[in-house]
Formats: structure tokens, sequence, C-alpha cells
């Protein structure tokens, strides 16, 4: 590995996040998101979000609102950005700022760095193929740098739209400190030849582009995924021949699926790669964003736990790992767990409320459906009951729709057949004796710890007998949490329809 040198950010500090609208917010772009933020943060400088959207046919419809949408959801605003301009560096969209690039192009043009190339698809695919029948690596030739007046005449005749291309000059290194990965180095020789910096229709490529924006903009760092690790040296030619300040750059570690140890790919159907599934299937923005910041960063000690406040104390560039970075979902579902855990019940309430408000799940929608969002007291209870237990929100909101139809669902009543038959007879009908005697249509667990010690005392059953069957009763499985706790979610009359079904299904079992 290269050697890195500690990492000193002084002076004015800004740093951006350039995502192209051309998919969804992604775990990779949002890990980038993140540490941009959280670099940001801590060394009290500006994040800017700018939209690379000057690939129009790769652009999709609700990129840019996705990438947004749930930014916000994460919790990670931006200081400036098409919503929040600075006048002194909008606009935010690459394509709104094309007649920025003019100037420099046009000094590139004058001072005979770039050059109009007119070789045609043909041309460029010939070139290509005798290069590989060469056994060369393929690269553009340079052939229209030195073209003659009369050559560049014809082919404007013929009606060819020429790209830009930038000269590079031979056998020069491109080299950098990079923050994270130490000390990179390319060889012009080795970049693929004069690259193209405006296409035929007249738009700037990306590397020619971002290293201007970078420019304009004053961004001090650049910290982005490294897949872009082959695109810095072009950019840094970018800014040599045309004789600007360079950023900084720091190339994160992408990340990897721990079960199948490759690149995460999009198409990767193991691993949910958007941060608007996580959000769908009830993952917590403060959970996402404290496992995103593991992936490529630790911090000193052991505590894994971080709110997003101690993210920004605790960062710090030179932790950064140069390693791949893997996804593991068992990690995050323990970190999710954690926050289930932490936050408060009246929290996570609201939180199903948005779930279920937004529809994107079966389970959001046979609750809507259900109407059971409308009995905040029913909602508190249950995600107090089963919030320990559960993964996410989702596993939270199944429960509810279990309790919420429980008097109609079909219970599994075969764990009766490990136990005395006559006593979990009684304590069935002692209890119904007690409930039918209730007046209020709920009672607090508290009543009926009361009302089981009754129940106990009459039908001499002892612990075991008698939680194990109201635990079949009244969740059809053995284990639940505390019986009473369940039973002050349900109304007296639906328990006592349930103790009337258990009874029912004994009754079988000791006929049999
Ligand atoms: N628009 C580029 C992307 O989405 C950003 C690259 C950069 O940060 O320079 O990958």
């Amino acid at each position: 590995m290269a050697e890195k040198n500690r990492v000193e950010v002084t002076g004015d500090v800004r740093v951006r996040y350039a995502p192209s609208p051309t998919g969804f917010l992604h775990i990779g772009n949002a890990q980038s998101a993140l540490f941009n933020y959280l670099f940001a943060k801590h060394y009290k400088g500006t994040w800017v979000l700018r939209i690379e959207d000057t690939d129009t046919k790769r652009n999709v419809e609700h990129g840019e609102e996705s990438q947004m949408e749930n930014l916000h959801w994460l919790g990670i605003d931006w200081d400036e950005g098409p919503d929040k301009p600075n006048p002194k560096y909008a606009p935010y969209h690459q394509i709104e700022r094309i007649d920025t690039y003019q100037k420099y192009i046009q000094q590139l043009l004058d001072e005979g760095i770039a050059y109009k190339d007119y070789a045609t698809e043909e041309d460029l695919e010939a070139m290509r193929e005798a290069q590989i029948a060469n056994h060369e690596a393929p690269h553009y030739d340079g052939r229209w740098y030195n073209a003659s007046e009369e050559e560049i005449a014809a082919a404007e005749a013929k009606g060819i739209k020429p790209s830009i291309r930038i000269h590079l000059p031979e056998n020069h290194i491109y080299a950098w400190d990079d923050m994270v990965k130490g000390r990179v180095e390319f060889n012009s020789d080795n970049l693929g030849g004069d690259f193209i910096i405006v296409k035929s229709n007249g738009i700037p490529t990306y590397n020619f582009a971002v290293a201007i924006d970078d420019y304009e903009m004053d961004i001090t760092h650049v910290l982005r995924g490294d897949d872009h690790i082959a695109n810095t040296p072009k950019q840094i030619a970018v800014y040599e021949a045309l004789g600007l300040k360079q950023p900084r750059f720091g190339h994160l570690s992408l990340i990897y699926s721990l079960t199948t140890g490759k690149k995460l790919s999009k198409r990767d159907k193991n691993t949910l790669q958007f941060i608007s599934q996580y959000r769908a299937n009830g993952y917590l923005s403060e959970a996402v964003l404290n496992f995103i910041a593991f992936l490529g960063w630790s911090p000193e000690g052991e505590e894994e736990i971080f709110s997003r406040e101690e993210l920004i104390k605790a960062y710090d560039v030179n932790r950064m790992s140069s390693s791949p970075a893997f996804f593991d979902q068992n990690k995050l579902d323990w970190i999710n767990a954690e926050y289930m855990k932490r936050l408060p019940v009246e929290e996570l309430a609201k939180r199903i409320g948005e779930l279920v408000e937004a529809a994107e799940t079966e389970e959001a929608n046979e609750l809507k459906q259900l109407g059971v969002m409308n009995d905040s007291a029913f909602v508190e209870k249950v995600v107090k009951l089963y919030r320990s237990e559960s993964k996410t929100l989702l596993d939270v909101m199944r429960k509810m729709i279990f309790m919420w139809t429980i008097d109609t669902a079909t219970l599994s009543y075969e764990d009766f057949e490990g136990f005395k038959l006559d006593v979990c007879h009684a304590v069935l009908t002692e209890l119904r004796k007690h409930l039918e005697a209730t007046e209020a249509e709920f009672l607090t667990a508290d009543e009926y710890n009361d009302m089981l010690g009754e129940v106990k005392k009459e039908t001499g059953a002892n612990a075991k007998h008698l939680y194990m069957t109201l635990n079949i009763a009244f969740t059809g499985s053995k284990s639940s949490p505390q019986i009473v706790d369940v039973m002050a979610v349900l109304p007296v009359r639906v328990l006592i329809h349930l103790v009337d079904k258990a009874t029912k299904a004994v009754e079988d079992q000791m006929a049999e």
C-alpha cells in the first residue's frame, strides 16, 4: 500500500457531493454523500450538492428527486444546492453551467492544447480494431492533433460535427496524495490517449466539467468512490493545462458484498441497494446512517452506535480505510435493533405512521386498509410490546396486523399437545369466568397479573402450565412477550373469543 501522510485540514473547507441523476440514491452514493457531509461538518466547512446531469440520455425520471428526498430522510442536508443557491456559485445543475465552460475551452483551443477531432464513429472503431489486432491497448492515436487546414476544411464540408480533445504531454506523471489511498500516480501515456472534453453535441464531458466546476465552486477537497480513481489523472490534466489550482482528492473504498465477496452491484438481488428500500422495509434512518458511516471508516475505540452528532465529532479523515468495505446485513440488522430499543415509543409509532401513509409495502397497505393507525393507543402498546424483539419497523407492523385481526386469525394450537390438557382446560375455564365478569373494555397488565394470580389459586396450575396455556391461546405460540402485556392490548371481548377457540381446541385434543 502506498505510504500515507497525515492529512491536516485547515482553512476554508468546501466539499461537494455530485450525483448524476441516472438512478436512485444507492448505498454507494449515500456513502459518498455521508462522508462529504461528515467532512464538511467536522472541519467546519460547507457541503455543496451539485447535480451532474449532462449525460441527458442516461438521466432517469425522479432520479434527482430520489437523491434529495433520501438524503433528507437520512438527515444529511446540504448547505448549498439547487434548492439553496449561493449566488456566488449558482447554478448547481451542470446542464445550466454549459456557458461557464466556454472560456476554458476557448483558452485551450487558442493555446493549441485542445483541438477538434473529426473522427467518425467508424474511424474510431476501425482504429480500435487495428490496435487490438496489433496487441495494443486501445487508445486515441492523436490523428487530428496536427491536422492541416485542408483536412479540417474537408471534414467541415462533409458536415462532420467534431468533438474537442485535450492533448496530453508524453510520458508525464499525474500524481496526487490521496487522502484515503496515499500517493497515486498515473503516466499520461496510459490514459487512453488525448481524451474528449467536449462531445460532438457540444456538451462537455464529465472529466472536463467536473474539474471546471470544482474549481469555479472553490471546492477544496473531493471525496468520491474509488471507481473514479482513473478519472482523477484526466481531471488533473485539465487543471495543469489551464494552470488552475486543484482540490485535494480522496477516494473512498467501494462496498463489497459479504455474501458474494464481490463489489456490490446494482444487479445484486441479495442486498437491498437503494436507500428508499431500507426506508420502506422499516429500517430507521439513524441506523442506516450509523451503518453507512462504518463502510470505510472507523472511530477510535469499540463503540459502534453513533448518533449523527457523535459521528461529526468523532470523524477523522485520517481514519478512512483504503481496503474494501464489506456490507454486512447482520450488522445492519443489529444496529437497527439497537435503535429500535433506544428511540421513544411515540417516535417509533410516528415513523410507522409515515410508512403506512407512504404505503410502499404490503404491510403498510394492509394497516392502511384496516385503519389501524387511528387507534394510537393500540399502536403504541404493540410497539412497546414487540420493539425489543424486532429487527425492523416492518416486523412490528406485522405484529400489529396480527393482533388487530387476531379474532379472525387461524392460530396454531399444536403446542397444547405437550401439556396436561385437563389443566389447560381448567385454566381457560376459570379465566373465562373472570373475563366475563369484567365490565371494562380493556384492563391493564397489572390487573391481568392479579387476575392470573386468582386463576392460579383456583386451578392449582403451576406457573409453567398457566403461562404456556395463555401464550398459546392468545398468540398461537408457546413463546411470546409477557402475556399480561399482550392481554392488555386486546379488548376483553376478543380475549373471551380467543379463550373459547382455545378451549374448543383443547376439548378436541382431549377427545382424541
Ligand atoms: N457524477 C459523478 C457520479 O455520480 C460524481 C463523480 C465525482 O464526485 O466527481 O459518479
